[in-house]
C-alpha cells in the first residue's frame, strides 16, 4: 500500500536498526548519508549458512540469489561476484576488451568503472555529462563516433590515437538512467560493445525495461551504500549466454576441467560467498519496499528543495527512478569553496552530506587519457550536495535535513 508518510521500518529483530532512529541515536551521531536496512529474512537465511556450515563460495544461496536476481531484472541468467568493480572487470573482459583498446566512460561517476577499464589494460576516454540528466551525454557519444573515429573493417578506430574503440560504459548514476536506447543504437551502428554500469541503478526501469538489459552486459553492486547490500558483492548479466558463461569461467579461476586443475587462461577468484548470497536473497525480497520508500523520500526532497531554490537532475521521459542518492545543485555562480563550506556546515549540524565524485578526467590518476568536450560534468560536480537518502530515513530526520538546508541557504 503506497503511503506518503516517511515512517520508520518495522523493526524485526536486528538490534542495530535502532541506530537509524533519531530518538534512540546518541547526541553526536550523524544522520547518515545512506545506510543499509537489514530486515526481512536476513537473520534466518544467514543463520542457515552458519548452522549448516555452507559459508563459502559454494552453496544453495549463491545459485538461488543468481536465479532470483535474474528474475528481478528480467535476465535469463546472472553471475554473482565479490563486488561491483570485479563485475565490471569481468564483463569488460567477457565482451572482448583487450589491452590497448579504448573504452568510452562517463566523466561524472564513481571511479570504479574507470579502474575496471584499466585492469583490462585498456584506455578510458571520458565523456561529458548531459546538463539536464547528469548522465553520460548521448549526443556527444554520437558525435565522438562520427567525427573522431573511422571504420576499418569491423573495427572502429580513434583517428587521433589510432587505437580501437572496443566498448562503452554508460554509468547510470544516482538511481536514474542514461539515455540508454540512444547510446546502445549509436554503439551498435559503430560496432562497439556496451557494458552498462548499473551499480547505482538496481530497480530503475526505462520504458518498462530494467537497466542493464539494454547493452551486451551489465554490472550491479551490493556494497553497503547501495539500495540493497550483501556486505560486499556484485552481479553480472549479459545478453548472450556465451558471454555470461565466459564471465562465470573468468571469475572462477578459469578452470578447464571439472576435476583436474587444468587452466588455459588467466582467471580470477571473484566468487560471491554463500553467506553474502544469503543476505542478498533476503535483501532482494525487501527491494519492493525499499523502492517504494525511497520514491516517497525522493519526491519530498524534490518538492521541498526545488521550492527552496535548488536544482536537481531531470530524468528522461520513460525513466522510473529509485532516487538512490538525492543530490542537489547550489545556485549557479556558487564557487567550489562556498560549496565545500556548505557541506562542512551540514556535517557540523550532524547531517551526512557529500559532494558528487570529483570529475575523473582531471584527476592525477587520469593523466594522459583523452577527455572529450568536457563542460557540464565540472559544473555539476562543483555545485553538488548529496543528502541523507536511506530507505529507513525517518520523517523527523527528513525534516531536520530540509530545515537545516533551508536555513543555511538563507
Ligand atoms: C558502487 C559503484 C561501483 C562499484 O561497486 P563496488 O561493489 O563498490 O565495487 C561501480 N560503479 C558505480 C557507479 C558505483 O557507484
Amino acid at each position: 500500500m503506497p503511503s506518503n508518510k516517511l515512517s520508520p521500518p518495522r523493526r524485526r529483530g536486528p538490534r542495530h536498526l535502532k541506530r537509524l532512529d533519531s530518538r534512540l541515536r546518541g547526541k553526536d551521531d550523524i544522520i547518515p548519508l545512506h545506510v543499509p536496512e537489514i530486515g526481512g529474512r536476513a537473520w534466518e537465511y544467514v543463520k542457515e549458512c552458519l548452522d549448516t556450515g555452507w559459508v563459502s563460495s559454494v552453496g544453495s544461496f549463491v545459485t538461488r540469489f543468481e536465479t532470483e536476481f535474474a528474475a528481478f531484472v528480467g535476465a535469463s541468467g546472472a553471475v554473482g561476484v565479490v563486488n561491483g568493480t570485479s563485475a565490471l572487470h569481468a564483463a569488460l573482459l567477457a565482451v572482448g576488451v583487450q589491452p590497448g583498446d579504448e573504452v568510452l566512460v562517463s566523466d561524472l561517476t564513481f571511479i570504479a568503472p574507470v579502474n575496471a577499464i584499466r585492469y583490462c589494460g585498456a584506455f578510458p576516454v571520458f565523456i561529458d555529462a548531459d546538463a539536464r540528466s547528469w548522465q553520460m551525454d548521448a549526443a556527444k557519444v554520437e558525435r565522438f563516433f562520427r567525427e573522431r573515429c573511422e571504420k576499418r573493417g569491423d573495427a572502429l578506430i580513434n583517428k587521433k590515437s589510432g587505437r580501437r574503440v572496443r566498448a562503452i560504459v554508460p554509468v547510470h548514476i544516482l538511481g536514474f538512467a542514461c539515455d540508454i536506447e540512444r547510446i546502445v543504437l549509436a554503439a551498435a551502428q559503430s560496432g562497439v560493445k556496451v557494458v552498462e554500469d548499473a551499480a547505482e541503478a538496481l530497480g530503475v526501469r526505462v520504458n518498462g525495461k530494467h537497466v542493464g538489459m539494454f547493452g551486451d552486459a551489465a554490472a550491479f553492486s551490493f556494497n553497503g551504500n547501495k539500495i540493497m547490500t550483501t556486505g560486499g558483492g556484485g552481479m553480472v548479466i549479459a545478453r548472450d549466454p556465451a558471454v555470461l558463461a565466459k564471465v562465470r569461467y573468468l571469475t572462477t579461476q578459469a578452470k578447464d576441467d571439472e576435476l583436474e586443475y587444468v587452466h588455459n587462461h588467466v582467471g580470477y577468484n571473484y566468487r560471491l560467498t554463500n553467506l553474502q548470497a544469503a543476505l542478498g536473497v533476503a535483501q532482494l525480497e525487501q527491494m519492493p519496499s525499499f523502492i517504494e520508500r525511497k520514491a516517497v523520500i525522493g519526491k519530498r526532497y524534490l518538492t521541498e528543495l526545488t521550492a527552496a531554490g535548488l536544482q536537481t537532475l531531470e530524468p528522461f521521459a520513460g525513466v522510473s527512478p529509485t532516487y538512490w542518492l538525492n543530490t542537489f545543485l547550489l545556485p549557479r555562480g556558487t564557487s567550489i569553496d562556498q560549496r565545500k563550506r556548505f557541506i562542512r556546515s551540514l556535517i557540523e549540524r550532524r547531517i551526512g552530506a557529500r559532494p558528487l565524485w570529483h570529475t575523473i578526467h582531471d584527476l592525477p590518476v587520469s593523466d594522459g587519457f583523452e577527455a572529450y568536450e568536457i563542460e557540464n560534468s565540472l559544473d555539476i560536480y562543483r555545485r553538488s550536495v548529496s543528502l541523507p537518502s536511506s530507505a529507513a530515513l525517518t520523517d523527523r530526520d527528513f525534516q531536520t535535513v530540509v530545515d537545516t538546508v533551508r536555513s543555511l541557504l538563507s
